[in-house]
């Protein structure tokens, strides 16, 4: 009998607060302004710096930068927007926002995420837009098509929202020329509590972002403040970001290097235990690049060994459940072998910062115990 895990074994995926976040709030809220303010603007020159990009622009959630993404893309209705089902539901959701047409892409198992000739296999005349899912925080590198991408006018939007502070190569993803989407929710490798920001191309696709995510509102900073002269030049929603998310963020990013080390430490910890478990195949984030967001396997019996180590008190998760056979997409059903297999085999082991290594032990050992009385052990290799 294996002992019970610790807490940290129950919970599938945690915010975890560095110490200043509260009193940063804090001072937000004594200040009282609460909207956009000088915060959120040190929080995107901070973001900027880090991850050496020029600008960085920051709303109110990563499903808020997607939409953002692609109006600023020009994507419209009657564009293809070529787009992995496996992936959260909010990627999906933004193609729809913008009236345009998802076509499913299929994965490649061993790392969940597209690659260049699965893109391809998905492009038509009508494509106008590619958006990668960096998968567990896995850079996607699209360089063999690339000049083919941008001879269709084809534009890449990454959804970074798993990869804040990965590597692509040697630079940081958001760096090597895409329009890349990151997401701060609760459980992402830095949060705000929400929140958001986009990785602009050039400096006019900045400033459409900024008008954008302010109801289209433009204001000089003289205008700043007198609400009585204001212009409205174009479309826009209210997506920007509050100065009480952007004091969460700042307080996040000063301890964000023990939190790349943390991330790694412990995926490097799971793939260590998990080396001597028949029947189980990791998900490969590459962690010498990466800052690991998740740590997934695939399993025969999934459910089964779902339901097992649930009731051992181990917070087992799916991620995801895929997009082409949700109620909402049917349209755009394909079929996607690869994706679907993954559908029914992949686990998601408990992953954030409060874990140890014990924790990461244990939770191995339960699932080798699930997988046995499933009859799942030595299915794999
Ligand atoms: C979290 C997430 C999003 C959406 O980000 P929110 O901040 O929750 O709106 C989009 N895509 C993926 C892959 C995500 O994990």
């Amino acid at each position: 009998m294996i002992s019970p895990s610790g807490p940290g074994a129950q919970r599938n995926a945690s915010p975890y607060l560095h110490g200043r976040e509260a009193a940063a709030v804090a001072c937000v809220l004594e200040s009282g302004q609460y909207g956009h303010t000088e915060v959120t603007e040190e929080f995107e020159r901070r973001v900027a710096e880090f991850l050496g990009v020029r600008d960085a622009v920051a709303v109110m959630s990563g499903t808020a930068a997607l939409h953002t993404a692609l109006l600023t893309a020009g994507i419209r209705p009657g564009h293809e927007v070529v787009v992995p089902a496996m992936t959260f539901c909010a990627t999906v959701q933004a193609i729809l926002a913008v009236g345009a047409t998802p076509v499913f892409a299929d994965i490649d198992p061993a790392t969940l995420c597209v690659t260049d000739q699965l893109v391809m296999d998905a492009v038509t005349a009508n494509t106008a837009a590619v958006m990668p899912v960096l998968f567990g925080g896995r850079a996607v590198d699209l360089t063999p098509i690339r000049k083919d991408l941008d001879a269709r006018r084809i534009a890449v939007i990454e959804d970074a929202a798993h990869a804040f502070g990965s590597r692509n190569g040697a630079r940081r993803v958001g760096a090597t020329g895409d329009l890349t989407c990151f997401s701060f929710g609760p459980i992402k490798n830095l949060t705000c509590g929400q929140g958001g920001i986009l990785i602009p191309r050039t400096e006019a696709e900045a400033d459409m972002i900024r008008s954008i995510r302010m109801l289209g509102v433009v204001q000089s900073q003289a205008e700043r403040g007198r609400t009585t002269n204001y212009r409205v030049e174009g479309f826009g929603l209210r997506y920007q970001m509050s100065g009480i998310n952007a004091a969460i963020g700042l307080a996040q990013l000063d301890h964000f290097e023990e939190a790349e080390t943390t991330r790694r430490n412990l995926w490097l910890a799971y793939r260590r235990s998990l080396a001597g478990l028949d029947g189980v195949q990791l998900i490969d984030v590459d962690p010498d690049r990466s800052v690991p967001h998740l740590c997934q396997v695939l399993v025969a019996h999934r459910d089964e060994v779902h339901e097992q180590m649930t009731a051992r008190g181990i917070g087992v998760g799916v991620h995801y459940p895929p997009n082409h056979l949700q109620p909402a997409f049917a349209r755009w059903r394909r079929d996607l072998p690869a994706t679907e297999r993954v559908g029914l085999e992949v686990l998601t082991l408990p992953f954030h910062q409060h874990l140890t290594e014990k924790d990461i032990d244990q939770v191995v050992a339960v699932l080798g115990q699930a997988l046995k009385t499933v009859g799942a052990s030595g299915t794999r290799s």
